[in-house]
């Protein structure tokens, strides 16, 4: 059985003329010991989602069960659930301890196993020692620890964290969602997480969920979602722009770059297509659709390669990915042809519309 079920949630925040709805029917099941990642833009649903879970938010519609009991008539400190919100919301008045003990405290722990949790905890996030420290002396990763080590305190049977890393510089982001992710698999805790930082999704879950207008747009685990986007807004957002739309027949789609070569057995007719920049293949002009090279930006040993088709038409840039002795040099010209393996065909995208052959992409509706 999952530990948690969320079945056909709805939130609608504002009187009927301008409702707006910040959860439409999200259904999602977490299995104990799973840590799950829900990813979206800002706006999404994301907080929304974990104060539905924690009993802070009253759904509309649908119903929140935790271990198989429905959770509607449960208020949020009887729910066993831990939460760690956006801000960390730490207590400045108390020191590092009190903030840790503080869950404890509510439960009516006593002080001498009290003191000895908080040890526990504060050994754990890294921070030994760190009890009688005042809380406005630390710094925002000590901080975040605290925060942490508060949540884990009173042993929820799920952790749930609101863009858990979101206010700290990138080295140490991508250290602590390493860290965070060895310590919860020691500790087995059930979590979910949520975040609009895709690093941050992918290098902690076991499974994302895409989340898009409080609708769920993709689930499955980070190799599934980053090898086969569900979408062209999920594309999207994972950072990847060559995104056009084609017809597909056979072997072959047809675009604005030209014929791109598509896996076997891919959908056909009107699609959306995703070339991933390793499939853009550089050569000689001479063959394959000619461009030429702008823009190079360096990413850790590969060059990202922004390309611009030759000719009067409107083709958008594409991009390419070389290793740093491949890279072309800037104004120079090539030739592109694709690597089918590197190529998702998606569906055709909302508001897709051909016009006497001419793929014409109305504005997304807001
Ligand atoms: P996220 O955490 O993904 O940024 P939220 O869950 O905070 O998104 O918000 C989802 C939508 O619901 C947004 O449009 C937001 O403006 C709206 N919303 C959230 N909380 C409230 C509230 N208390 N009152 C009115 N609208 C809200
Ligand atoms: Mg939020």
């Amino acid at each position: 059985m999952a530990l948690l079920t969320l079945s056909d949630v709805t939130v609608r925040f504002g009187a009927r003329a301008d409702a707006r709805t910040a959860l439409d029917a999200v259904d999602l099941r977490i299995a104990e010991h799973e840590i799950v990642c829900v990813l979206g833009p800002s706006g999404s649903g994301k907080s929304t989602l974990l104060r539905v879970v924690a009993g802070l938010q009253h759904p509309d519609g649908g119903r929140v069960l935790l271990d198989g009991a429905d959770q509607s008539g449960v208020p949020a400190h009887r729910r066993g659930v831990g939460l760690m919100f956006q801000d960390h919301q730490l207590f400045p008045q108390r020191d590092v301890a009190g903030n840790v003990a503080f869950g404890l405290r509510m439960r009516g722990t006593a002080r001498d196993e009290r003191a000895a949790r908080v040890t526990e905890l504060l050994d754990l996030v890294g921070l030994p020692g760190a009890g009688p420290r005042a809380v406005a002396a630390l710094s925002g990763g000590e901080q975040q620890r605290v925060a942490l080590a508060r949540a884990l305190a009173p042993s929820p049977r799920l952790l749930m964290l609101d863009e858990p890393l979101g206010q700290l510089d990138r080295g140490l982001r991508e250290r602590l969602v390493v860290e965070l992710r060895g310590l919860f698999g020691r500790l087995g805790t059930t979590v979910l997480a949520v975040t609009h930082d895709q690093g941050e999704a992918f290098a902690l879950a076991d499974r994302v969920v895409v989340m898009r207008d409080g609708r769920v747009a993709q689930t499955g685990t980070p190799l599934e979602v980053w090898q086969r986007p569900a979408s062209a807004f999920v594309a999207r957002f994972l950072g990847f722009d060559n995104v056009v739309p084609a017809t597909v027949s056979g072997g072959a789609a047809d675009t604005v770059w030209g014929p791109v070569p598509v896996p076997d057995g891919s959908p056909q007719g009107e699609r959306t297509l995703l070339v991933r920049p390793a499939g853009v293949r550089l050569g000689d002009p001479a063959e394959g659709l000619r461009c030429t090279v702008g823009a190079r930006t360096f990413r850790s040993g590969r060059v990202a390669v922004l390309l611009r088709p030759a000719g009067p038409g409107e083709a958008p840039l594409l991009e390419a990915e070389c290793g740093l002795r491949d890279a072309p040099a800037e104004g120079q010209a090539v030739g592109v042809t694709f690597t089918a393996a590197e190529v998702v065909v998606l569906p055709a995208q909302e508001g897709q519309d051909t016009v006497r052959g001419a793929p014409v992409v109305a504005k997304e509706l807001s």
